[in-house]
């Protein structure tokens, strides 16, 4: 196998500009550069690109419209399978998916599918919203709202649904999804599409879950990028009342027996933060990452225009060192901070995409490695003053295969700080189980569900993190869309 053509490299912000602005890390590919990218894919005849990726997208057939230069037709193709690529082609871990697995990178690099699936979608938004500047010129209506234009002008959303799945008329059932994130989003797009009568309710003020709430703007744009693939589920026809949360504002059993939802879908994530147990956590400056980042991205902290600022200090410690962390941590030095990373086990051990890495030291944040925190120290004010730390070593591998840390006894010592950040990984919240007679939840804290999303109460399905805990953007929309696939069944059959 001889690679004719290098993988075509990705133009970014210069480090040292990114880390004091919210803007886009990452540009992404222009034409030229998407069709050269896409002219080295194989067109495998078993591609096992597909197959690893779990919401099982065309991959080779949306590249090879996008090496003759179809675009249109590539955002067609994706969007049999994906109701948010321009989502996913930014923060879904291609390297361990669909590109872990293409054959390519056996000998060299593998396809860039994750910046091909995001060259598709940002193309295809882009011409939408010429169509609905052209249109609120004509008719002074739809660009300020997101709303659609006519459908003939735009390019077309396959209504035919999931792969193996037919086209079936779901009117005038209703169908109650719990939770705008990407589950809740995936599986709302579905059953739309079949026809069935759908509407989200979200808990938040604003839709996407924490591609909203958690995600920065710098890897995950909300108002160019979020919004237009939200307002491409809204197009087929799904309802979102935001501000409502279920279990609190109105019950499942309420939604079902007197609103006449014949079937709910609950995906209302992990969004309960984990902390470490140790002295000091209470004390002011020590943040979970979740409300750190819900007070930059929701409430948009970081903009001086907002009245809902925060106060991040000028030396941040974030704790942990999975997405989360890198989030947080990058975050806090665009707020004008130095920031260090604690964490127990070494650059290897890493839960973290390696892309956000790469990024995070390539933006001067301080990794403290083999380093564990063992009690926040305060001033006389009641406010952070450091975090006192012990050095780790490691052992002998644990349960999940990494090598455990053991501390050094005798090794403590203090890092002055004024913030520390706690990105420790979060579990499902149990208020939806615990107001709603008959719901199982494991001893995580996850709801029991069945591979396709059945829970233990009949008509209810549920998936995501809330199911799963903590996991991936992809998973949360592979477990939405199947349990789409569940509910359409459960319906036909109850019918
Ligand atoms: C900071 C951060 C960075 C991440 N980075 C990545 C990444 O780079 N790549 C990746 O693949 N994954 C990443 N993840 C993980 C990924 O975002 C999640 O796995 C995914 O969003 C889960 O989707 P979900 O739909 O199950 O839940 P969520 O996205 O959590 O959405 C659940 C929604 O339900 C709502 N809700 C909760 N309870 C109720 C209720 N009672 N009533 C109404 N609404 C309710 C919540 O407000 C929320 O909007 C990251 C996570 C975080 C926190
Ligand atoms: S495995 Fe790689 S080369 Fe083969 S079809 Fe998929 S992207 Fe193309």
């Amino acid at each position: 196998m001889a690679e004719r053509i290098p993988r075509v490299p990705v133009r970014e912000q210069d480090p040292k500009v990114r880390a004091t602005n919210f803007e886009e890390v990452c540009y992404g590919y222009n034409a030229e550069e998407a069709k050269l990218e896409a002219s080295r894919c194989l067109h495998c005849k078993n591609p096992r690109c597909v197959g690893a990726c779990p919401v099982g997208i065309d991959i080779p057939g949306f590249i090879a419209e996008v090496a003759s230069g179809n675009f249109a037709s590539a955002a067609e193709v994706i969007a049999r399978d994906s109701s948010l690529p321009a989502v996913c082609g930014r923060v879904c871990p291609q390297e361990t998916q669909c590109e872990g697995s293409c054959v390519l990178g056996v000998k060299f690099e593998p396809v860039a599918i994750g910046k091909l699936e995001r060259f598709v979608a940002d193309w295809s938004h882009a011409q939408n919203a010429a169509t609905y500047t052209k249109a609120s010129q004509t008719q002074g209506t739809a660009a300020e709202t997101g709303a659609p234009a006519s459908d003939s002008e735009r390019p077309a959303i396959p209504l035919e649904g999931v792969q193996g799945v037919k086209y079936s008329s779901g009117a005038n059932k209703r169908v109650a999804v719990i939770g705008s994130g990407p589950a809740g989003l995936a599986c709302a797009s579905d059953l739309a599409k079949w026809g069935y009568d759908v509407t989200i309710f979200e808990a938040l003020h604003k839709a996407g879950g924490v591609l909203e709430y958690g995600i920065p703007e710098f890897r995950l744009p909300k108002e160019t990028v979020l919004k237009s693939e939200i307002a491409e589920v809204t197009r087929l026809g799904v309802k979102i009342e935001t501000d409502v949360i279920i279990g609190r504002t109105v019950t499942i059993d309420q939604l079902m027996d007197q609103e006449g939802f014949e079937a709910v879908f609950v995906g209302t994530g992990a969004g309960l933060p984990k902390f470490m147990g140790i002295p000091g956590e209470n004390l002011c400056g020590v943040f979970s990452a979740n409300e750190f980042l819900t007070r930059n991205n929701l409430m948009m902290a970081f903009r001086e225009d907002y009245l809902t600022p925060i106060h991040a200090g000028k030396k941040v410690c974030v704790v942990g060192g999975g997405n989360v962390a890198m989030d947080a941590a990058r975050t806090a030095l665009r707020l004008g901070a130095e920031v260090h990373i604690v964490y127990r086990r070494t650059e290897a051990e890493l839960p973290a995409r390696r892309e956000e890495v790469h990024h995070a030291v390539e933006e001067g944040i301080v990794f403290d490695m083999l380093t564990n925190p063992v009690e926040v120290l305060g001033d006389d004010k009641g406010w952070v003053r450091a975090l006192k730390c012990i050095r780790m070593e490691l052992g002998e591998p644990d349960e999940s295969g990494r090598r455990s840390p053991v501390p050094i006894p005798g090794s403590e010592f203090e890092i002055p700080t004024e913030t520390v950040i706690m990105a420790l990984g979060t579990s499902p919240n149990p208020l939806i189980a615990r107001t709603t007679a008959g719901l199982e939840m494991t001893r995580r804290g996850c709801l029991v569900a069945n591979e396709d999303g059945a829970t233990t109460r009949e008509g209810i399905f549920a998936g995501g993190d809330a199911v799963s805990g903590a996991a991936t953007v992809i998973l949360a929309m592979g477990a939405g869309r199947k349990a789409a696939k569940a509910i359409d069944e459960y319906l036909k059959a109850k019918a």
